[in-house]
This record gives structure tokens, sequence and C-alpha cells, in this order.
């Protein structure tokens, strides 16, 4: 098992992923599910504490919703069913989040969902410490579920170009290695990320080997960098749309069929506010807070996210591409040029929302708050979206991702 290797998490009871999303149960879940409550909650209360969601394509029970909180969060944000009948009577979601587990042909890798805080807030122990306890979460609730995602022996680079795993781990490596060079900004780091999957494509489809190809991008990387990023940003239509898309896909409310539907409209129409979700655990109140931004007042505050915010962003981008989160099974079955550009613009639309928040908080810059609201929100949307239609995987081949990234970072 493949841990990754600077990541801390211990759970703070914070309760922000008992409220505000649909969790998905499995069969026979939403039964047991009712049966515990019933001896916890007033039966008035039982009514709608378990829905009907479409997720990754088919209709599942789910726990809560759209902006309402689990019937079995107790006021002090603890959970009743773990605490009258043990963490292992919980849904499978509820016990496993934030982890996921991706089994790739080499090791299982372990991976943290960024829409928890406490994940955000690198609180707790090094994974590595907590070894133990997350290979028995896997024995007993992951394997040979849903819950883990599989990257084959073959791993599709780009349409019509796969690789073999061993290969695909090389070139993960060299992605990982180029946002760890902190001696350059993130824009830089991204941008020689891109350059060594568009080289070995291409070397590949030259006619080299895959050690040739990656020789070929190792030489050849640097002169494309200082080629792309000597250009201005050039952001056209279609780059756009798909930003505002992804955008309304993380907006509170969207996470369900109707609010996916609105999204969508609102996407195409280009609506001009951007709604944002503030987490019970930064609300004094605990209830999940919505707010409301006017786009011009996003516009106005000044692109970037600081070194603090970059340093977060960069974690992020490393957790998706070292827990193969970032394509295939885990991203619409992309392959790994086009779950690149995703990330790439999820980044965007992260650092988007950051300056949202700081709007919404009549700020000129953002603050390291900001930029972890910011990320929060987009994670929460990755987390819990439905599968991309076929065209979003095609479209996001001809996409300016990191050009849009440039806008926002400055
Ligand atoms: S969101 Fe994270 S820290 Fe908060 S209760 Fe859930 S797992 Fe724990």
């Amino acid at each position: 098992m493949l841990l990754l290797a600077d990541a801390h998490y211990r759970c703070t009871s914070c309760g922000d992923c008992c409220r505000g999303w649909a969790v998905p149960l499995e069969d026979g879940e939403a039964d047991r599910f009712r049966q515990q409550a019933a001896t916890l909650v007033p039966a008035d209360r039982l009514r709608g504490a378990v829905g009907r969601d479409k997720q990754a394509g088919r209709m599942i029970d789910t726990l809560v919703g759209g902006g309402r909180q689990c019937v079995a969060l107790a006021e002090d944000q603890l959970c009743r069913v773990h605490a009258t009948f043990g963490a292992e009577a919980k849904p499978r979601a509820c016990r496993i989040f934030p982890f996921t587990f991706v089994a790739t042909p080499s090791a299982v890798r372990v991976g943290l969902s960024f829409a928890c805080p406490a994940v955000i807030d690198a609180e707790g122990p090094r994974l590595e410490e907590q070894r133990g306890e997350i290979e028995a979460l896997f024995a007993s609730a992951v394997d040979d579920s849903r819950y883990l995602l599989h990257v084959g022996a073959e791993v599709t680079l780009a349409p019509g170009r796969a690789v073999a795993w061993a290969d695909a781990e090389r070139l993960l490596g060299e992605m990982l290695a180029a946002l760890g060079d902190t001696t350059r900004p993130l824009v830089e780091r991204v941008c020689h990320a891109g350059a060594d999957a568009a080289l070995v494509q291409a070397g590949l489809e030259e006619g080299r080997d895959f050690a040739a190809a990656l020789a070929h991008a190792q030489a050849e990387r640097e002169r494309l960098i200082a080629e792309v990023l000597a250009e201005e940003p050039s952001i056209d239509r279609l780059s756009r749309a798909l930003f505002r898309t992804l955008l309304k896909s993380t907006e509170p409310g969207r996470h369900t069929a109707g609010g996916r539907v609105g999204g969508a409209l609102a996407a195409l129409l280009g609506t001009r506010v951007v709604k944002l979700q503030v987490p019970a655990s930064v609300s004094p109140t605990h209830s999940t807070d919505e707010i409301e931004v006017a786009w011009k007042d996003v516009e106005a505050v000044r692109p970037g996210l600081g070194p603090d915010g970059e340093a977060l962003l960069t974690r992020w981008l490393s957790n998706a591409i070292a827990s193969c989160t970032f394509f295939g099974d885990a991203a619409f079955g992309l392959g790994l040029a086009a779950g690149l550009d995703l990330l790439v613009m999820s980044a965007a639309v992260a650092a988007f929302l950051a300056r949202a928040h700081a709007a919404a908080n009549r700020r000129t810059a953002v603050t390291l708050d900001d930029a972890k609201r910011g990320l929060r929100q987009l994670d929460s949307g990755l987390t819990h979206r439905s599968s991309m239609p076929r065209s979003f995987g095609r479209a996001l081949e001809a996409t300016a991702s990191l050009d849009l990234l440039r806008e926002q970072l400055g």
C-alpha cells in the first residue's frame, strides 16, 4: 500500500462531511440506517433521512442531500450511529471518507479528499504513522467494494495511445518531481508537468519507445516551457464555457439532479453571480451558510493565492497525481493527458473561488483562509459530482487549461 509521503490527517469531528451533500449508500445500508436511527432520533425527524440521487450514472439511496444534514449528526457534531453502535456500523462511505483507494498493478495508492477541512489544514500525524489503521479500514470496508478504484496493466495516455503501467508510473513520478520543484513559480511547475506528458505523447507518436520518448521529453521540456510561457494567455470561448461549467458544479445545491440541470443552464447562459459555501467548521452557528458574490466583484480581487495558498494548491495537485485520482476510474474514464487538463482547470477554478471568498469578505487580495475555502468547495464538487458526459472529455483536449490557471494566479 502506497501512502502519500507528506500527508497528514486526523478527524477533528467538525461534522462537515455529514451535511450538504448526498452520501451514497450500498444495497441494504438504507434499511440498516433507518433501523439504527429509529432508536436514536424522534420519528418525525426520520422522514427524508434517506433520499435518492443519480450518481455515476445510476440511481442510488443516499443519506441527506443538498443543503441538509444527516439526522444522525448530534449537536456536538458527532455521529449518533458511531457513538451507539460503533464505527463499523456506519455506511461504508462514512467510514472511508476522506480516504481514496486506487488499486494499480504495483500497489494500492491511498489519497485524501480536500473536501475535509482536516486534510486541508494537515491536521494530525503523517499517514505513514497510521498505516495499521488505514490497512484495517481497507480490509474491512474498501477491498472488493466499489470504493476500490482500479488502474489496469495499460493506461490511456491520450485517445488511441496507451502505455504500460510501469511507464505510466515513471511519467507520474516525473510530474510529481516537476510539482515539487519549489524553486519555480507554480505556473511553471504545472507547465513542466504538462510538457512532460505532451512531449512523451509526441515521442510515442513519432515511433519512439517509452524510454526514448521520455528522454526526448527531458531534453526538450525547458524549451517548450519557455515557448509556452512567453505567449500571453489566450482563452477561447469553449475554454471559458468549460471553466464556468466546472465552477457551477462546485456551487452549493448542485449535488442534486435538479441542481445539476440548473447548473448546466446557468453555465450556458453565463450567469454573473458566484455562489459560495461557507463550511460549518468556520461558521460559529454550525450551519452551512451560502453566500452570493457578483462576478465583477470577484474579478476586482487581485489574481494570485500568495506563497502559502500556492503551497496548498501544490499539495492538492500532488495528492491527485500520487493517488491516481485524476484519470481513469476516478475521473470519468479520462486518459492521463485529459485528466491533467481537468486537474489544471480545476486548480484554476479553486483559485477563482478563493478570489470569490476574498470578495465576499471585502478583501482586494486572497488570504490563506480564502484559498482553503476555495479549494474545499472545489474538491467537494469533484468528490460528489456524477459522471461527466463523454463530450466533456473530448472538449478537455482543446481546453486552454494552463492559460486559465495563469489568468487566476496572475
Ligand atoms: S469533514 Fe473531515 S474532520 Fe470533519 S468530521 Fe468529516 S472526516 Fe472529520
